[in-house]
């Protein structure tokens, strides 16, 4: 693994990573009811052209895991047994102290049961960290993160 060269670079990277998190988000939404695919449907002929820059521009990210100034790129957390949360670490100016990004409704354990509580995601950009705390109780009325 590589550290990136310059702060110049730290940026470039940090925006290719919100590319591929839009181009995957992209690739999840539900197609458009009014969406009659055919042979030549330019909107999956657009999702797939994304979709391939976004690998390819994924596997020259891969080359590197630390920013310029020695903090780590990206994090994951698991919150539940398999679900994990991915973090894009900002490229400069990292604020120390730990703060929430967010918070979401945990999956049901089966289906038709309620969320078994919460996920609250803490981050420390300064430190390179990422923290979860699980609530119990659905306090809020949250999607979840699947
Ligand atoms: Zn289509």
């Amino acid at each position: 693994m590589t550290r990136s060269p310059s702060r110049t670079v730290d940026y470039l990277i940090h925006e290719a990573h919100e590319i591929i998190t839009a181009a995957i988000a992209a690739e999840n939404l539900p197609v458009d009811l009014d969406h009659e695919c055919g042979d030549d449907c330019d909107t999956c002929d657009r999702l797939d052209w994304l979709s391939r820059a976004a690998g390819s521009l994924d596997v020259v990210l891969s080359r590197f895991d630390r920013y310029s100034d020695g903090r780590p790129i990206s994090g994951t957390v698991e919150y539940q047994h398999g679900r994990t949360f991915a973090y894009t670490f900002p490229a400069a100016d990292p604020v120390p102290g730990e703060r929430e990004l967010t918070r979401f409704a945990l999956a049901p354990f089966d289906e038709g049961m309620p969320s078994p509580g919460q996920a609250v995601i803490y981050a420390d950009d300064h430190a390179g960290t990422l923290r979860v705390d699980l609530l119990p109780g659905n306090v809020i009325v949250g999607r979840f993160n699947r």
